[in-house]
């Protein structure tokens, strides 16, 4: 272990070596700013969900009268989490970086997606693990990595809780859900996760993440597979698309 003017000359030097640069537009950057170039910041940024939004799924409301509330869709039926939160509406910058970051391999993008999803994200209580959604292990292999596992890597340390990865599995290799219609999506993951160690949830606060929250198929079932198993579950999806 180096000390730490060491450790910060070493990071000098490797800087003038190979300097940081914004793993979205690879501009140049700052090495202590949010692992972002600023103008990739500021355009994330116009996405951001403001308030008022629903104060159970996050959705937000399309007029910006009246405080937060419950949601019609919440308030007709409970969802199996307690409270869901996004930090950005999936459009333009924000789809165009999420799938740099998935379908173009672009990990280096999961420290600052990760982070600005734990920093938007509030809850009525503080999470005691951190679970992302599961890829089935022929996805993974296809793709050589769980995008939502990264994130959550990120936000387990922005929220200094312990992090799950092996105890909710995917056990169906279900169909990809992008064309396929609100309905056709809960068809496809029904039954699809499940819980290996019941014990690893029971009585816990679990803070459940995925990159896209889009109907909340995928989000619903494994809420429903944790809770099964005693967690009481939150939800931080780094994006909401709301045109669904
Ligand atoms: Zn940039
Ligand atoms: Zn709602």
């Amino acid at each position: 272990m180096l000390n730490t003017g060491a450790s910060s000359a070493l990071r000098s030097f490797l800087d003038i070596l190979f300097p940081p640069v914004c793993p979205l537009c690879e501009e140049d950057i700052q090495l202590d700013s949010l692992c972002l170039c600023t103008g990739c910041l500021n355009s994330l940024s116009i996405f951001k969900i403001k308030k008022p939004a629903c104060t159970v799924c996050g959705l937000p409301f399309a007029s910006d009268a009246g405080q937060d509330r419950p949601c019609g869709n919440c308030l007709s039926k409970d969802p199996p989490f307690i409270e869901a939160r996004s930090a950005f509406i999936y459009e333009e910058a924000v789809l165009q970086a999420i799938h740099a970051f998935k379908y173009k391999g672009k990990v280096t993008l999961a420290p600052a997606l990760g982070r600005l999803a734990a920093e938007a994200s509030i809850f009525s209580a503080n999470p005691g693990l951190v679970v992302p959604v599961p890829l089935h292990k022929k996805r993974l292999k296809e793709r050589g990595f769980n995008q939502s596992l990264l994130l959550a890597r990120e936000i387990s340390k922005s929220f200094s809780v312990p992090l799950d990865y092996s105890n909710l599995i995917r056990v169906k290799a279900t169909e990809q859900q992008v064309n396929l219609s609100a309905e056709e999506r809960k068809r496809n993951v029904a039954g699809a996760f499940e819980v290996k160690d019941r014990g690893a949830f029971k009585g816990k606060r679990v803070l459940l993440v995925d990159d896209v929250y889009t109907t909340g198929a995928t989000i619903r079932e494994c809420s429903k597979a944790l809770k099964g198993a005693g967690a009481k579950v939150f939800v931080i999806t780094l994006a909401r698309a709301i045109k669904v």
